[in-house]
């Protein structure tokens, strides 16, 4: 993980409105990513001079995703992921890891962005297993309905469903029931997988949260909702919730204490304590 700051974007597709933050760009400045702009950078900067360590949450939001993924492909069979807002290609995306356990799993990506879609399309339909549409992960009907979601994927058959670093961005009431509509959709031995905004509520990390979430929703980027562990939990309605761990109770954890790769070098910082992580099963 390279912490050397990008300095301009690859290229600027046309159309694209640089005076905008967007949540793609916003999070490729934050695994230090070539496909940001200034405006993009500058969310990030004012939201690190309340969480210093901002970047390291979308550090553990990325690995909570390719761990995940490591997890449902070769432990739990899975062959078959949505992948809903797979955001700019990055290094390990979600069909490197899933079709190295079976290259043949499908894998169909959905993102709204204008970079993801000018760029992210060319990059991540890297072969004939995996595809790429433009949708609003939002709008469970538009997605589930999309021709390339229902061409590749076979809903009769268990299906991984990732809202990893998205829900954050839904900023209505009605979360459950959007996500509702896309579990009712899935087969049973079906898995939903969530990484979250989180509002631990505990004296020394809601404060930061509140105050990320304050920054997040008025600055251009617009949106980042720090939800708490029942709201999180209410994500995946009706499913039955993973352990996060060999002696773990089943619930949301933090993303980096979710099948850790090994024993921590040191206690999680503050705002790897403001993200969370859900693996629910549709029985
Ligand atoms: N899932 C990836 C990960 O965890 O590494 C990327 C997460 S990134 C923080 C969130 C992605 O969701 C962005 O690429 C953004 O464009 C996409 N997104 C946000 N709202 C969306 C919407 N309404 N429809 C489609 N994509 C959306």
């Amino acid at each position: 993980m390279s912490e050397t700051p990008s300095t301009a974007p690859s290229s600027t597709p046309v159309g694209v409105d640089t005076t905008q933050a967007s949540i793609a760009r916003v999070y490729d400045a934050a695994l230090n990513g070539k496909d940001n702009f200034e405006i993009d950078r500058q969310v990030l900067h004012e939201v690190g001079q309340v969480a210093p360590e901002v970047k390291d949450m979308a550090w553990s939001n990325r690995r909570f995703l390719n761990r995940t993924c490591r997890y449902l492909a070769d432990q739990a069979g899975i062959r078959q992921f949505l992948d809903c807002g797979s955001g700019l290609p990055t290094a390990e995306n979600t069909h490197q890891t899933v079709q190295r356990v079976d290259p043949e799993t499908e894998v169909v990506y959905i993102d709204n962005d204008p970079v993801v879609i000018a760029h992210g399309k060319a990059l991540l339909e890297e072969n004939d297993h995996t595809h790429f549409a433009a949708a609003d992960i939002f709008k469970p009907g538009e997605v589930l309905a999309h021709e390339t979601v229902r061409r590749h994927l076979d809903f009769a058959e268990p299906i991984a469903l990732l809202q990893v670093g998205t829900l954050h961005h839904y900023l209505g009431d009605d979360g459950p029931e959007l996500m509702r509509t896309y579990v009712d959709a899935l087969a049973p031995g079906s898995y939903v997988v969530v990484a979250h905004f989180f509002d631990p509520e505990t004296p020394e990390h809601s404060e930061l949260a509140r105050k990320m979430e304050e920054l997040f929703v008025h600055s251009p980027m617009g949106s980042g909702r720090f939800r708490t562990r029942d709201e999180i939990r209410a994500l995946l309605p009706g499913l039955e919730i993973l352990p996060p761990g060999l002696d773990s109770p089943a619930d949301v954890e933090l993303c980096d204490l979710w099948w850790p790769n090994g024993p921590r070098s040191r206690p999680p910082n503050q705002a790897e304590s403001c993200i969370a992580g859900v693996v629910g099963r549709k029985n």
